[in-house]
């Protein structure tokens, strides 16, 4: 359970209304994290519907922390692939590097255990706890404006809601970051992520290690198991493609392509990459660490305020993060506290958030080596707010 110290306001009883734009990782774990903490959250979501398109993802212990607070644990539990380590090893001999130890280990370690999963069993598992009407679809901000009382959302069909407060969980693009701090577009790094899932029968028997990453010289690719019964593989690559900048879940990549970028790649990597049927191509784009977050009644989270490279696998694991303090902050909260329970989640989470965003960014095995014990020990419903 979240433990609140936020020094907002007085507790009033009277419970805020928040909007929440966004109904990614981040924004369904700020609305979970909200709730339970006794206000009113409606989601905004510009989509239809989510697809379960195909790509993993890695959540470590200061993230299942948030999500043991949500319920969420044994649920994720069932359906997660925890390995008792993570190699990292060099792309041709495929010598060891450096063995992560996960398991037991990590869990005993940190306090909660390191997840490898599908990303759709992920969002569905948050969109679980957050009930369906209180997720509003097909609602794309387009305008926010503030007054006294509080913040006025438009959407592109016309329609307009009011909240006391409004949080961007847009992700990379985020409007509402746009409508605080102006137009920037966010950097592309060069670099594009080939990725997919697909069932290990495909693999003609063939077996990889339970998760690993392989270094090239000027790319890599991170191969692991999305499921307890390694029944399903999935792979990310990191590839200098510097004319590419689409970031769509229906942009597809080239198999060809894909492959013959790793070919001087240990046998495992081929035979990976021999057996996916198709693959998706994202590229990968990143922001500088944001000198302020929040505007009056508006802040943003995840994504939005601070996008980062995937290779520490941080990006949603600091989305949830920001879910529980922002929660804890804003706690027995009234209208009068607003602002400052907002700043204190902001000049909590911001060092934080932009170290991460800083290491990630390198990609130096040493500094990620490094940076593992502090990443891991956070526990974000404890963590002292000043
Ligand atoms: C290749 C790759 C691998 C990764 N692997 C990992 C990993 O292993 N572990 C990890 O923790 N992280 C990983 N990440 C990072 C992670 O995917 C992101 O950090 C995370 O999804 C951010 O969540 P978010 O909710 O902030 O934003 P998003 O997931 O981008 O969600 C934003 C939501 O807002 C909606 N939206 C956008 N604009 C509007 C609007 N105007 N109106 C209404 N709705 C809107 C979108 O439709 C979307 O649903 C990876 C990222 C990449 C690219």
């Amino acid at each position: 359970m979240p433990q609140s110290s936020g020094k907002g306001g007085a507790l009033t009883g009277k419970p805020l209304s928040i909007a929440i734009v966004g109904a990614g990782i981040g924004g369904l774990a700020a609305a979970a994290t909200l709730r339970q903490v006794g206000h009113h959250v409606t989601v905004y979501e510009q989509a239809r519907a989510f697809a379960r398109v195909g790509a993993g993802i890695q959540q470590s212990p200061n993230a299942v922390k948030v999500l043991r607070g949500l319920g969420l644990e044994e649920r994720l539990r069932e359906r997660a692939f925890r390995p008792d380590s993570s190699l990292n090893r060099k792309h041709d001999s495929g010598e060891i590097t450096w063995e992560r130890m996960l398991g037991a280990e990590v869990e005993e370690k940190y306090g909660a255990p390191y997840f490898y999963m599908h990303r759709g069993d992920l969002h569905e598992a948050l969109a679980a706890i957050v009930p369906e009407e209180i997720v509003r679809r097909e609602k794309k901000l387009v305008g926010l404006a503030q007054h006294d009382e509080g913040v006025r959302l438009e959407f592109t069909d016309g329609s307009e809601a009011s909240a006391d407060l409004a949080i961007g969980a847009d992700g990379v693009h985020s409007v509402v970051r746009e409508t605080l701090w102006g137009a920037e577009a966010p950097r592309f790094t060069g670099r594009v992520a080939y990725r997919t899932t697909f069932p290990a029968s495909l693999m003609g028997g063939a077996t990889i290690d339970g998760s690993a990453k392989w270094w090239g010289p000027d790319r890599h690719i991170v191969m692991y198991y999305v499921t307890p019964q390694r029944d399903e593989i999935y792979f990310v690559t990191s590839t200098p493609e510097p004319d590419f900048q689409v970031e769509s879940w229906s942009a597809k990549g080239d198999l060809d392509m894909l492959r013959d970028a790793y070919k001087d790649f240990h046998p495992q990597v081929s035979t990976v990459l021999a057996a996916c049927r198709d693959v998706h191509k994202w590229a990968l784009f990143e922001r500088d660490p944001m000198p302020q977050w929040r505007k009056g009644r508006v802040t943003l989270l995840g994504d939005s305020c601070h996008p980062m490279t995937p290779y520490m696998a941080q990006g949603a694991a600091t989305a949830i993060e920001d879910a529980a303090v922002i929660a804890r902050c804003l706690a027995g909260v009234g209208h009068d506290g607003i602002e400052s329970a907002l700043q204190q989640y902001e000049e909590h989470r911001k060092p934080r958030t932009a170290r991460i965003q800083q290491i990630s960014r390198l990609n130096d095995l040493d500094k990620i080596k490094m940076e593992t014990a502090r990443v891991f020990i956070y526990d974000p419903w404890h963590e002292i707010l000043s």
